[in-house]
């Protein structure tokens, strides 16, 4: 999944990035409420942590220009301590959830997966593919109770397929949840990439719809 983090404490930008991308995702920031909300326009996250104290234009500004615009992204609204008034202007703003600062990097990484959860219509975060299990908490995928070493590309497109399970993704889809900005992206490797998953983990299990994209099937092993 894509993330965009807003955040214009550095170090808290760097903090939430790493535990991002080793939660899975490809992490985009921005640090000021200008390049936040150009950023949501234009480039298709999954999700988005927003601070709401930002250089430029504040993150409630920004969250509303989002919502009035038609970007329905799923956003977790970062507050200051005790200020119960920006979590009801953020939620009234459109926000899905807030947390307070400080915080635990587990809980953000709690909500996160709560907000992508209800956002992906899943029920859990263990989803279960015939013998092919995916934990989207722990990162581990296994086939028949065995653990399938992925590297952190394959996991990724295996990740956003599942979170699609039963659509079909375009290649420049799947491009685009999958790596972040700055990435030198190349769709050919995403070939590569489905070619040893379905080594690793059947055959069967992502489908390719010729011209269109590649679908990761409910139904594979029934
Ligand atoms: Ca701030």
């Amino acid at each position: 999944m894509r993330i965009l983090v807003v955040e214009d404490d550095a170090r808290l930008a760097r903090q939430l990035a790493q535990a991002l991308q080793a939660a899975g995702h490809a992490v985009d920031g921005a640090a000021d409420g200008e390049e936040a909300k150009f950023l949501g326009e234009t480039e298709p996250y999954d999700a988005v942590v927003l601070d709401l104290g930002l250089p430029q234009r504040d993150g409630l500004s920004v969250l509303r220009a989002w919502r009035a615009e038609g970007v329905a992204v799923p956003v977790l609204v970062l507050t200051a301590r005790d200020g119960w008034h920006e979590k009801v202007e953020g939620i009234d703003a459109g926000a899905d959830d807030y947390l307070a600062k400080p915080f635990r990097m587990e809980e953000l990484l709690a909500r996160l997966r709560a907000i992508l959860r209800r956002a992906g219509g899943r029920a859990s975060d263990l989803l279960r593919f015939g013998p092919v299990e995916i934990d989207l908490r722990r990162n581990q995928v296994s086939r028949e109770g065995v653990p399938v070493p992925l590297t952190a590309h394959e996991y990724k497109v295996l990740a956003y397929l599942a979170h699609r399970a039963g659509h079909t993704v375009s290649r420049s889809e799947l491009t685009e949840h999958v790596y972040a900005q700055d990435f030198d992206r190349d769709s050919n490797t995403l070939e590569v990439f489905v070619g040893r998953l379905r080594r690793k983990l059947g055959r069967d299990l992502i489908v390719t719809e010729r011209g269109l994209g590649y679908r990761l099937d409910p139904h594979a092993f029934d």
